[in-house]
């Protein structure tokens, strides 16, 4: 016979069952259906490895089919980024990514990724859910469609149409950023200004379409003469500029000679010289200062005949 105790027990256990299952299997159920067709990627980690992901995250990895196989196959999700000025990782001040967010918590956080080859943008936030066992909440929202946006009109800003290189803008952004790394790590550089010589001539000559033809071959000559590394801009009408990092001005005289004798000797629409004023990154020095002693130089270049180069 079933005693009262045993109906007690039953319905107290079926009670209970099911006030676990609407509270938190039913719950969790439900939250995870909820986290999962958001379109951010939302991730669950401690300070050593990710938890938990929801399905987002497999339309970005979709190499891996759950999260088990993507902890085997990488070690960090830092593993995918792209270390860029302005990005997360490029500073952490000595802390893990997930540390560093936290710690940084108010910011808005950028963070560029290869996945697969294919490049993207996120925006992401983190926040401490459990303090004691250190597990944080992140999301990242892809913001890969805006910031390409934005770097296609940047670049279009410090593009020259003419010559398709760098232009002032271009020029005064990059001497900017050597000048800090400069006097962050002391590596020597050196700063190149042309001016073509007698080019009101040829634009009164020949027209101004051949000037802008010469233009043109004057830009192809030199960057085929120049490295990667180098940079490149018109800074003027017949005026350009050219950085060399890691270089001192020795070598830098060499090369300049070496481009002035090019452009002289060059089978091109028009003959045509060059003047360049050389200097070399002093300490102290600000874009101003730079730009001051070049300019120098290079007036006394055309002070002094034209066709060639002057050390400033
Ligand atoms: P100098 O040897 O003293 O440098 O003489 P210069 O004739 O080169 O110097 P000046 O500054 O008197 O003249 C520069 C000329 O460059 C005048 C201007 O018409 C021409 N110029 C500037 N920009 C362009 C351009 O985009 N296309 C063409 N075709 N000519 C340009
Ligand atoms: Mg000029
Ligand atoms: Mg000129």
């Amino acid at each position: 016979m079933i005693s009262l105790y045993s109906i007690m027990a039953a319905i107290l256990v079926v009670g209970t069952g099911y006030y676990l299952y609407e509270n938190f299997i039913y719950r969790k159920m439900y939250y995870k259906k909820i986290i999962d067709t958001s379109s951010n990627i939302v991730m669950i980690t401690n300070h050593e490895k990710i938890i938990e992901v929801n399905a987002t995250f497999f339309q970005y990895f979709s190499k891996c089919m759950n999260l088990k196989e993507f902890l085997e196959k990488y070690s960090c999700l830092c593993d995918f980024f792209e270390i860029e000025e302005g990005y997360l990782g490029s500073n952490l001040e000595g802390k893990t990514w997930i540390e560093y967010l936290y710690a940084n918590n108010g910011v808005k956080h950028k963070v560029k990724m290869n996945i697969y080859g294919h490049k993207y943008y996120f925006l992401v936030s983190a926040s401490l859910i459990d303090p004691k066992r250190k597990v944080y909440g992140l999301i990242f929202s892809d913001i890969s469609e805006q910031e390409q946006t934005k770097k296609a009109l940047e670049l279009l800003t410090l593009n020259d149409a003419l010559t398709n290189i760098g232009n002032r803008r271009y020029f005064d952004q990059k001497l900017e950023e050597h000048i800090t790394l400069t006097q962050r790590y002391k590596y020597p550089f050196s700063f190149l200004i042309f001016d073509i010589d007698f080019f009101k001539k040829i634009n009164d000559m020949y027209g101004h379409d051949v000037g802008d033809k010469v233009l043109i071959e004057f830009t192809t000559l030199i960057k085929e003469n120049l490295r990667q590394a180098d940079i490149f801009a018109r800074i003027g009408g017949e005026e350009f500029a050219v950085l060399l990092p890691a270089t001192t001005n020795d070598k830098a005289y060499t090369l300049a000679q070496k481009l002035r004798t090019l452009i002289e000797e060059a089978k091109g629409t028009t003959q045509i010289t060059t003047s360049i004023g050389l200097i070399q990154y002093e300490k102290g020095d600000d874009p101003k200062t730079m730009f001051q002693r070049a300019d120098f130089a290079l007036y006394k270049a055309k002070e002094t005949g034209r066709n060639k180069v002057v050390l400033g």
